[in-house]
């Protein structure tokens, strides 16, 4: 067998891949191979071959042998983060080089002062019959010096060598639902900027990288192969990236729980109560209907029949151009919508969301719909056609999961519609009390658009139990069944129903003695209930009885009033900007009033902590052209916008002091950095509140996000009445750290120490007054009694998440937080931060 000498294309030490710091590496997923960390910074060829890829920022080479073997040296890790600086390229793809002939040289100084580590991997990429037979020892290593020695079969049949230019892994699937609609949103974001052309291959078919809807119609399970394959000039970069995105994914797995939806009615351990007996159906001469448990509990009431019209579109389009900016604009809506729907605090939405919105983009949709529109048909027409071609490839597939996702794209495609002109409401708004909704399907939009209150349960024919609408009603808290199959449409309207969603079971027009036996227990399951609930509705005091305040973060009018039902002592952050975006105009003064009166009634006169509008940066509004901002997160945004638009302001403020009754509502400015910004809102304040009839003095708060205002809290606590430190922006300017970025999710923790010692430089500085958290830290268990030991005396945070907040706070002593906080400060990672908790939880918990 042939044999292969690659040489050291670097001066070093040499190591180990595993001992590289980076697990895509360190794991062999681009290959085998081994590492050397650089003590120059030149890089040359380590064979003879053809230079087959150079990324843009100039960070790694690859390089294929006339045997067909590719070599890739990565210089340092992370390093494509440095978009090339301090790297300089001296070769190109396509370019046939000797070993030891120069590629690319880099400074040294920059990369290591800048990268995550200089560690350079110099992998193989696997093909069958290439084997590494000998490797340098671990240690120093001369440029040139021989570094591995390979054997391999002749023709190597890499799968890399499926064209020129092109590179390629086989992977088995990891994740635990197979590529599912996350895995591959998060996939095809990860590709974001690259050129290269990359498919994936599985089960004989290909997908484009870049399309959510293809990539699902893969059908790809846990523990199935998939190819990659990456062409053109940033190949290996895209290749790379894309492993890299697993990784993402694998983490972002490990941070969620178990799907509870996952597991089978049958699976599920019974609650308390003596399960209803089929038996007891049956002998009244009707068996029950079976179903799946998508969202467990216990339901009485009328059967109301949820029967969607069909969305009536006109076949013939009117010309290319005017059906395509037709199809736009509409996109352009429902992309708004749904970017308004994203500001939420509720994870599950939010994940929902992007998903959707991947879906509006895809590139596979857009292309079939515009060969629709080429081929003379209306934009309605054309999206639905490409639409149901997507849903029909999905319905095709064996993996439940992916089927599900027809319902995503029934809901966008609804959407679409809908924003083209349609005009049918699918669904009836008026529901009877109690009623359980029968249908063959059921859209995420169609049940948010449903009363709550008078939704008991929901039972469907088809649908899944880990399709969004599940997880929404899971949230809504309303129990459903799904998979009942065709004789859901058997069940006549009003017919009184028993849902069983503990057992599986639909009762249809039981026996007297059945339904009298249903609403007992659903009548000890609400006591229950209202037993968790009135201790969530009582004041919260630690175990040695110091006070501490749980409020809730409010982005609408609607989550007023579930706050208050679930504990909420007010609220302590109504971001107001929901208000100002999406919209032509801006809000006039009486429009914000009536919003502010109604937040405020609902609160039933708790506190109402306002923040002013907080836009600006990346919540741009139409009605404000701000100049284009190269780095708009330190550009005009919060409270820097509002005092260069004072017209906008004071119309805010106006209305913020006319809410009634006086002084419930208490102002908070966003994104100050110094004490001058409060002082130019004070003076407006005043003035105003004299114009208004000389209303009594407000509560003014100012959000510690900066690490300005946070190190200038003391002159800053001086000038208002209150803190509310903002957690989420404070980590990201703490850390540098875009909140949004998906590969730095989970290093952007608030629980790093830098972060920490800001909170506490604040909290040690307010002297006296009032510091809250409004970020969301304040809901983390992990975070608060942290925030507790620092002073912190009032949470803020999204209504679902109170109960068990002040569950958790009732469980603190003050003492032991304070001393937990000074640890916490003097550790050197989230991490360390993390376990330290971890293990105070633990001890505490076998304590006697
Ligand atoms: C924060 O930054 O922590 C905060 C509460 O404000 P927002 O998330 O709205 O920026
Ligand atoms: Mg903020």
């Amino acid at each position: 067998m042939p044999i292969l000498i690659l040489h050291a294309p670097l001066a070093g030490w040499c190591a180990p891949l595993e001992e590289v710091p980076d697990p895509v590496f360190a794991g062999h997923m681009l290959g085998d191979g081994i590492a050397i960390d650089p003590t120059c910074s030149i890089v040359i060829a380590p064979c003879d071959g053809e230079v087959t890829s150079v990324p843009t920022g100039g960070h790694a080479v690859s390089i294929r042998t006339t045997d067909g073997i590719d070599v890739l040296i990565h210089v340092g890790i992370d390093t494509v983060q440095l978009r090339g600086r301090g790297f300089e390229t001296l070769v190109r793809p396509g370019e046939q080089v000797r070993t030891g002939d120069e590629l690319l040289r880099f400074d040294l100084d920059v990369v290591a002062r800048t990268a995550k580590s200089l560690m350079t991997p110099i992998v193989v990429t696997p093909a069958p019959g290439v084997q590494i037979l000998k490797r340098h020892a671990p240690g120093p290593i001369r440029a040139g010096e021989a570094l591995l020695e390979l054997s391999y079969r002749l023709p190597v049949a890499t799968p890399a060598s499926i064209c020129a230019q092109s590179v390629s892994r086989i992977l088995p699937v990891p994740f635990r639902h197979g590529l599912h609609a996350r895995p591959a949103a998060l996939l095809v974001q990860r590709l974001g900027t690259f050129s290269a052309q990359v498919t994936l291959s599985s089960h004989g078919k290909s997908a484009s990288a870049r399309s959510v809807v293809a990539l699902l119609g893969l059908g790809v399970q846990h523990g199935d192969d998939i190819t990659i394959t990456a062409s053109g000039a940033d190949a290996t970069a895209a290749l790379e990236a894309l492993i890299a995105g697993f990784q993402d994914v694998l983490k972002l797995e490990s941070n969620t729980p178990p799907d509870p939806h996952a597991v089978p009615a049958e699976a599920r351990s019974v609650s308390a109560g003596t399960p209803l007996s089929r038996a007891a159906a049956a002998s009244a001469g009707v068996p029950p209907l079976t179903g799946i448990v998508a969202v467990s509990g216990f339901a009485v009431g009328p059967a109301v029949r949820i029967a969607r019209e069909e969305i009536a579109v006109v076949e013939a389009g009117q010309g290319v151009a005017h059906e395509s900016s037709e199809l736009q604009r509409a996109q352009g809506c429902v992309r708004a919508r749904l970017s308004r729907m994203a500001i939420s605090d509720d994870t599950t939405r939010r994940d929902i969301v992007a998903t959707h919105l991947a879906f509006l983009d895809d590139p596979v949709l857009n292309e079939g719909a515009r060969e629709e529109i080429a081929a003379g048909k209306s934009a309605a027409f054309a999206w639905r056609a490409a639409s149901r071609r997507s849903i029909a490839a999905l319905a095709m597939l064996d993996d439940a999961r992916l089927r599900e996702r027809g319902d995503d794209l029934l809901d966008i495609e609804s959407h679409v519609l809908l924003a083209l002109g349609g005009d049918v409401r699918p669904l009836k708004l008026s529901l009877p009390e109690h009623a359980v909704l029968v249908a063959d399907d059921l859209l995420p939009s169609e049940l948010v658009a449903l009363d709550r209150q008078r939704v008991a349960a929901i039972c469907l024919g088809g649908g899944g139990p880990t399709s969004h609408v599940a997880i929404l009603a899971a949230a809504m808290d309303v129990p459903m069944l799904v998979g009942i199959g065709p004789a859901i449409r058997d069940v006549p309207e009003a017919a009184l129903l028993i849902v069983d969603a503990e057992q599986g079971w639909l009762h249809v027009a039981p026996p007297a003695a059945l339904v009298v036996d249903s609403k007992a227990r659903i009548a000890a399951n609400r006591a229950r209930r209202l037993g968790a609930r009135a201790a969530a509705l009582r004041e919260c005091r630690t175990r040695d009885g110091t006070r501490i305040e749980v409020f809730a973060n409010l982005g609408s009018v609607a989550d007023a009033e579930t706050a208050v039902a679930s504990g909420a002592e007010g609220c302590g952050l109504l971001r107001t900007e929901f208000l100002f975006i999406d919209r032509e105009t801006a809000p006039e003064e009486a429009e914000q009033l009536e919003v502010y009166q109604r937040v405020a009634t609902a609160l039933g006169g708790r506190p109402l902590v306002l923040r002013l509008m907080d836009v600006g940066g990346d919540k741009p509004l139409k009605y404000l052209p701000l100049p284009t901002e190269e780095n708009p997160a330190l550009g005009l945004r919060g409270i820097r916008t509002a005092l260069w638009r004072p017209d906008l302001l004071r119309t805010q403020l106006r209305a913020a002091l006319r809410v009634k009754p006086e002084g419930v509502v208490r102002i908070l400015l966003p994104m100050i950095t110094d004490v001058a910004e409060v002082q130019a809102v004070l003076a407006i304040l005043e003035e105003l509140r004299v114009t208004l009839g000389g209303r009594a003095p407000v509560t003014i708060g100012a959000m510690i996000e900066t690490p300005a205002a946070a190190l200038m809290a003391e002159r800053i606590a001086a000038a208002v009445d209150f803190l509310s430190i903002g957690s989420n922006d404070l980590t990201q300017y703490a850390l540098a750290m875009d909140r949004g970025h998906p590969q730095l999710a989970r290093r952007s923790d608030a629980l790093h120490p830098a972060v920490l010692k800001l909170i506490a430089a604040t909290a040690g500085a307010a002297d006296g007054k009032t510091v809250a958290v409004c970020g969301g830290m304040a809901a983390d268990p992990a975070a608060v009694p942290l925030l507790v030991g620092f002073g912190v005396r009032e949470l803020s945070v999204v209504p679902a998440a109170i109960p068990a907040l002040k569950e958790q706070i009732r469980t603190l002593v003050t003492a032991d937080c304070a001393s937990l906080a000074v640890r916490a400060l003097k550790l050197g990672s989230a991490e360390e931060v993390r376990a330290l908790v971890a293990q105070d939880m633990q001890t505490r918990e076998g304590a006697p």
